[in-house]
């Protein structure tokens, strides 16, 4: 089946897989029901895709566990499985065109963006592990005694992967990747709002050839198919990027299962720190990314953005500038550098955190309002004077909401950043090695990054401390979650 949606010429994007795959097929859901994917940037449908439950959850499951136990992904050696992560990266880069407009579509996010920033990012990733497939080895470990003694790094066996909206190709790559590179088996449910490109991915994989029932894409809804799979008593790990609210569902019922391993990637209230010796220029552009990128929708977003008394003023002034120079609209226009939030309640969402801003006296000084009639469209918002205690201030808003908060001096702005539940990122800019360093040392965070915002590489480990979650995705750190350690004793 491919629909050319009615959409305008330049977006046009031909949609082919809409069901859910298991053991290599594409099938409607047991039920039957099917649930329909928005386009942010109207609120009207694309299609209807095929809505997965615990039944078809189930099945999948059973055709993971098939092919990790007897089928052929266990024989299969490391290199064959680096050569098929290789052949979908291959795929991925020759059909990136046609993901990026779909990515764009259904999420919202700008079609330049989506082809500049999430297509790489995608390809390195499966290119990174492709490269790690044949390489992971044990130790021999000298034990006492007349023994031989030695480890060997194996499958955990049957994963769960539940993996949100806001990078739907990328947070895909992160879970399939280093999952498959270790020699387990996937049974995944994309998010509800954009299950797409997830399914698109899902031919790629056949065509380059992964046995079947290797990988199942299960699009369906978090309390049904989600909680079907992080409940599951066959399956063997969840891994989980989301709320720190559902984080707390799905460990709870990783509890009360089987005991599954759990890695969980989840919310955060990221401290941007801006000293006065910065550079502030850089640092304004940079703290403006850090909050504005992906229409604000991060995980890790600088979403608390201390800055120095004595530059205070002045960068106010100057981030109101950027901001109000800050393009919306249109994410398929080529100027556009802001699209649409990705659905009504998260816009709803936003814009009760903005009224909550005014309400607890922060100050407006830029934005705040809803932009055209049609879509879920906010203006690039800036808030100044805003204090620690403040809901802005305090939860996640997700959205493109930037609250600029004043610091005294080095040890106050530390004691303040690590005020939080969350531990995901954190940023210092200045000119001054001791302060970067005195930040990168004493804030709580998986992620620091000086004079510089939002760098991604596949090699380079990325979680949370705190609430933010449990374990580290990417590099090689992202391997150990995949993996079970086997010791093995031999009398001599
Ligand atoms: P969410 O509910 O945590 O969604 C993430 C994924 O978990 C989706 O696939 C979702 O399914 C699924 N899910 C929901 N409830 C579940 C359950 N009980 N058991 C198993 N899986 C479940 O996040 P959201 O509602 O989309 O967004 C709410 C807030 O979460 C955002 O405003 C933001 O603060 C945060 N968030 C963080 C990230 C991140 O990167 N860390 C990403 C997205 C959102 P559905 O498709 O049905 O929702
Ligand atoms: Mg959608």
């Amino acid at each position: 089946m491919a629909a050319v949606l009615s959409s305008p010429i330049e977006s046009q994007v031909a949609v082919s897989a809409t069901k859910l795959l298991i053991n290599g097929q594409w099938v409607n859901s047991q039920s039957g029901k099917t649930f329909a994917t928005i386009n942010p940037s109207t609120g009207k449908e694309i299609c209807q895709v095929s809505e997965a439950d615990a039944a078809d959850v189930d099945i999948a499951v059973k055709a993971a566990r098939a092919a990790f136990d007897k089928g052929p992904w266990r024989k299969t050696s490391g290199s064959e499985r680096g050569r098929l992560l290789n052949k979908l990266a291959d795929l991925i880069e020759k059909n990136a065109d046609e993901l990026a407009r779909l990515e764009s579509l259904d999420n919202g996010k700008p079609f330049l963006v989506a082809k500049a920033a999430d297509l790489p990012l995608t390809i390195a990733c499966y290119r990174y592990y492709a490269g790690w497939a044949d390489k992971l080895q044990g130790k021999t470990i000298p034990v006492n005694g007349d023994y031989f003694c030695y480890t060997r790094h194996e499958p955990i066996g049957v994963v769960g992967q539940i993996i949100p909206w806001n990078f739907p190709l990328l947070m895909q790559a992160w879970k399939l990747a280093p999952a498959l590179a270790t020699g387990n088996t996937v049974v995944m449910k994309p998010a509800e709002q954009t299950p797409l490109t997830a399914l698109r991915v899902g031919e790629l994989i056949l065509e380059a050839g992964f046995p079947a029932g290797v990988v199942n894409l299960l699009p369906g809804y978090g309390p049904t198919a989600g909680g079907a799979i992080s409940k599951h008593m066959d399956v063997d790990k969840v891994a989980f990027t989301g709320s720190t609210e559902v984080g707390h569902l799905i460990m709870e019922a990783a509890a009360k299962s089987n005991l599954k391993r759990v890695t969980l990637e989840l919310g955060g209230k990221s401290p941007n720190i801006v000293f006065a010796d910065a550079n502030l220029d850089e640092a304004i552009e940079g703290a403006h990314f850090a909050l504005f990128f992906n229409q604000g929708q991060c995980c890790c977003a600088g979403s608390r953005l201390f800055v120095e008394e004595k530059a205070y003023d002045e960068f106010v002034e100057k981030s109101v500038a950027r901001a109000a120079k800050r393009t919306v609209g249109n994410p398929f226009d080529p100027a556009t550098e802001q699209g649409p939030q990705v659905d009504k309640d998260q816009f709803d969402k936003v814009m009760g955190y903005i009224q909550s801003g005014q309400s607890q006296g922060a100050k407006l000084v830029h934005g705040g309002g809803r932009v055209g009639d049609e879509g879920y469209f906010i203006q690039p918002t800036v808030f100044a004077d805003v204090k620690d205690n403040m809901k802005i201030a305090e939860e996640e808003i997700f959205g493109p909401v930037m609250s600029i908060i004043k610091f005294k001096d080095i040890d106050e702005v530390i004691e303040r950043a690590n005020r939080t539940i969350y531990g995901l990122a954190a940023a210092v800019w200045t000119r001054d090695i001791s302060k970067a360093h005195a930040i990168a040392n004493n804030v709580r965070a998986g992620t620091v990054w000086v004079n510089c915002y939002d760098v991604f590489d596949s090699a380079a480990p990325f979680g949370g401390f705190k609430q933010s979650g449990i374990g580290r995705e990417l590099g090689e750190y992202g391997l150990q979650q995949y993996s079970e350690v086997k010791t093995v004793t031999v009398k001599l």
